[in-house]
């Protein structure tokens, strides 16, 4: 079955406009910290170069699109007021950029939300809307809302702008790690990855970006290996990799220019997270050690190699603390 929200997709950025990104962003977010650390090092057999998207003030990456999408809209469409569904992080996203660019801001949650992110959302000024069971229900609803009030539905993943907007994450890396043999990247809608292949094809053109999905989550992977936009159960607990509907205009992105895409298991992503507590210095959210967790599944074939990994964020809660703590180690 193809997917819904598919009509009036937008165009393709180009690096230009990841460029252009990355001159409206310099007014509002300094580059994250990228760091290198010998223990994970020898942990992993490789250099590994981990982006610091945890160091956001959202706490994840997806900040960057919020504000380049926020940044390009009319004085009038900001006045219209935005309408977001997420199950944390484009959500703050969009709440934070709104709050910078003075425009109101909805936000529809599922019901069972991450408190800590519904909390952040509130924090920034945010209407809040805890409706739905998951994900891809309260977009539906967002979108619905939107087309009552007249505001702009900003979608988690057929934009360009926030497609643009994240992809300075990599570019920042590429800067800081210009010889890389690969780059591991996290995906739900697929910006994050699809951004990050811009990049690789305009500064880096050797290095492999290289996506990273649930295996309890498949939607964006399968859509990518059969070549069309599928819909799969969504039933993994890593809320940043939490979708059940695959995303046209990052696939389109991600058939052309990804090198390979990995599918790993919760239980995989998890023991990533406990490594990048111990080894790391870092408290990563699910999604944002699903590229360690990556990079372990193929330890092999990088030994010895430069890598880079994208921390794309760091919201966890203590319920989620707890299960990491109670994780093993990866073997
Ligand atoms: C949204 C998100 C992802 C996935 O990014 P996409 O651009 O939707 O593929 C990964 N990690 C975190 C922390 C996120 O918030």
């Amino acid at each position: 079955m193809t997917t819904s929200h598919s009509a009036a997709l937008p165009d393709e950025p180009t690096f230009t406009d990841v460029l252009e990104a990355r001159r409206v962003l310099a007014a509002h977010l300094p580059p994250t910290p990228a760091w290198t650390y010998p223990v994970l090092n020898e942990a992993v057999g490789a250099t590994v170069w981990i982006k610091h998207e945890n160091a956001q003030p959202v706490g994840a990456f997806k900040v960057r699109g919020g504000l380049t999408l926020l940044a390009s809209l009319s004085p009038g469409q900001r006045a219209g007021g935005v309408v977001a569904a997420s199950t944390g992080n484009h959500a703050q996203s969009v709440a934070y950029a709104a709050r910078q660019f003075g425009a109101p801001c909805t936000i529809v949650m599922p019901q069972s939300a991450n408190p800590v992110k519904a909390a952040a959302v509130r924090a920034l000024g945010a209407e809040l809307v805890l409706r739905g069971e998951h994900f891809d229900e309260c977009r539906r609803i967002a979108a619905q809302l939107a087309a009552e009030s007249g505001a702009r539905y900003v979608d988690s993943g057929n934009e360009a702008k926030l497609i643009a907007g994240v992809a300075t994450a990599a570019l920042e890396m590429f800067e800081v790690a210009p010889r890389l043999d690969a780059l591991f990247v996290p995906v739900g809608s697929g910006t994050g990855a699809a951004g990050a292949c811009l990049s690789a094809r305009a500064v880096a053109p050797d290095c492999r970006v290289i996506g990273v999905q649930s295996a309890q989550a498949p939607a964006a992977y399968e859509s990518w290996r059969g070549g069309s936009p599928v819909q799969r159960p969504n039933k993994t607990v890593i809320e940043g990799l939490s979708t059940g509907e695959a995303f046209h205009l990052p696939q389109r992105i991600m058939r052309a220019l990804l090198a390979d895409f990995l599918l790993l298991d919760d239980t995989e992503i998890r023991a990533a997270q406990r490594l990048m507590l111990v080894a790391a210095h870092t408290m990563a959210e699910g999604a944002g050690a699903a590229a360690l967790a990556g990079l372990l599944a193929r330890r092999e074939q990088y030994a010895g190699r430069n890598v880079g990994l994208i921390c794309s964020g760091g919201n966890v809660s203590e319920a989620e603390l707890s299960a990491v703590l109670g994780t093993p180690l990866p073997a």
